[in-house]
């Protein structure tokens, strides 16, 4: 019996941005006696079920995009006589589709670290259950991903992950509420032990692969120590003062090493936090900015960050430390108007982000937003191919709408083309050129060039996913430039590498 790990996609390009983390994260939860897990990643290179023998597990991971791909190999699997089981966001989300329309003999919702050795186990008995609940696994029990499976040259960055959870409730989104609002930091030590072994293999560009890398904001701080009760803010600090633990021991590792993280814009209010950052090699960071407006703000529950000059000062303060942001904003809010999507693209390049994606507000499964728009529509009227849109993931590729939410007063397909038109405008070669001048040689330059033009093709499919002749076209270019990329970013393996000396003599007490 073998165990098989596939993250399904429709789209493969043969070199990967970053790591799938899940895949081997499970490959390190599969019990030795069952031998190596064989993994595939099929925005690599496809799956070829003809790799599955009867009795075998099939482990797939899906979110809501790869899901309707997900399930196809699920019916493949099963149809070989694998025992197929799904996990992941979507699966946690609905797990009742994974068994009805993919073939699952066992659906894992939660964490996987802790219950995959056991869902194993007991189709080796021939005995799976339907139903896994993995829960919410503390951060002291994450397994460590086992990177000695990694395919040679086909990743540009890893992924380690420090904490999961975010105590935020944003509209849009579904971490809070399957990760939970209460973060779950993992252990200095056994994070940095993970860098330092992917280190030794040539990665020195790192994603720390993080729902909000700064989970205690010093507003949270003044509010615990306002209250009677002080346990709360101990808790806090403690919290705090791991992450500046974790910091220090991110900067006793090489120095040619570069993090990438997501943060919230609250991390700029914090000087010794931004300074810890500089420090610790983390040179880059998503920040959701979503919205320029304080009513834009309000729409996604999210007016903890700042807007007009006050939000350009946060995020050069990023900058001013060192650390480059690529902003992602949201377009479609319910106070959005024409002039918002110039405004927009005018304060993205005033602020000095390095990059930006720009999204239009998208009812993703299991968020408040999707929750409002199910309700406003009639299952049984709006269909195609006699599946309700409101579970468009699965109508077939090619007739699969772009699903937003309502707007009051702009169509979809408006504010689709002003969407389009502020990537244009941030990506066009001008202004990436003028961008590039943030690196110094003219090999970095053209790096940097290269990595915008590659980023663009990769993600601005604003409202275009029905146009396969486009998909198309952008692959094939996005195929071109990502292996050129990945040799950017790879780096000599230093497999002499010990974990820092700092930090060992730290642990011994010394
Ligand atoms: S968008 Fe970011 S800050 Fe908001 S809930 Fe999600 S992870 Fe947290």
């Amino acid at each position: 019996m073998k165990v098989h790990l596939i993250n399904p996609s429709a789209l493969a390009f043969g070199v990967g941005v970053i790591t799938p983390r899940w895949l081997y994260v499970l490959a390190a939860a599969t019990p030795e006696s069952y031998g190596d897990p064989i993994i595939t990643d099929e925005t690599l290179d496809p799956w070829n079920p003809l790799t599955v023998s009867a009795g075998d597990v099939v482990g797939i991971g899906i979110h809501t995009g790869n899901a309707l791909r997900g399930y196809e190999i699920g019916n493949l699997a099963r149809a070989r006589g694998a025992y197929v089981v799904f996990g992941g966001i979507h699966a946690t989300l609905y797990p009742e589709e994974s068994s009805a329309l993919g073939g699952a003999h066992a659906v894992v919702k939660g964490d996987g670290d802790l219950v995959w050795a056991r869902v194993i186990e007991d189709c080796g008995r021939n005995a799976p259950l339907a139903m896994y609940d993995g829960g919410k696994v503390e951060g002291g029990e994450f397994k460590p991903a086992r990177w000695s499976l990694l395919p040679p040259n086909k990743y540009m960055w890893a992924s380690v992950q420090t904490v999961r959870g975010c105590p935020k409730h944003c509209s849009f989104c579904s971490v809070w509420k399957t990760d939970g609002q209460r973060p779950r930091q993992r252990g200095v030590d056994a994070v940095i032990d993970e860098i330092v072994d992917l280190r030794r293999r040539g990665f020195r560009f790192i994603a720390l692969a993080d729902d909000n890398f700064y989970p205690v904001t010093l507003e949270d701080l003044a509010m615990a120590a306002r209250r009677q009760d002080k346990s709360r803010l101990e808790e806090l600090k403690a919290m705090r003062d791991e992450r500046f633990e974790l910091m220090e021991g991110l900067a006793s590792l090489p120095n040619d090493m570069v993090f990438f993280t997501q943060i919230t814009m609250e991390a700029a209010e914090d000087p010794e936090f931004l300074a810890a950052m500089k420090k610790a090699h983390i040179k880059g960071a998503l920040v959701g900015v979503e919205a320029v407006t304080p009513e834009g703000l309000k729409d996604v529950y999210k007016d903890f960050n700042m807007s007009g000059e006050h939000l350009v000062d946060r995020l050069r303060a990023f900058r001013h430390n060192g650390v480059h942001v690529l902003g992602s904003f949201i377009f479609g809010l319910p106070s959005d108007r024409p002039e918002t999507f110039n405004l927009t693209a005018e304060l993205a390049e005033r602020s000095g982000v390095t990059f930006a994606q720009f999204v239009m507000l998208t009812p993703f499964p299991g968020t408040v937003d999707f929750a409002a728009w199910e309700k406003t529509i009639d299952p049984k009227v709006e269909q195609i191919d006699g599946v309700p849109i409101t579970r468009h993931w699965l109508i077939p590729k090619g007739k699969q709408p772009k699903v937003y939410v309502p707007h009051p007063l702009m169509s979809p397909d408006e504010i689709r083309m002003r969407t389009q038109a502020v990537w244009d405008r941030f990506y066009s070669w001008r202004n990436i050129w003028a961008r590039a001048h943030c690196v110094e040689s003219m090999k970095s330059r053209i790096a940097f060039v290269m990595i915008s033009k590659l980023y663009r093709q990769m993600y601005a499919n604003t409202g275009i996913a029905t146009d396969s002749a486009r998909i198309n076209r952008s692959a094939t270019w996005a195929r071109l430039i990502a292996k050129p990329c990945q040799r950017l970013f790879a780096a000599p393996p230093m497999p002499e590498l010990q974990v820092p000396a700092r930090r060992m003599s730290e642990l011994q007490g010394v």
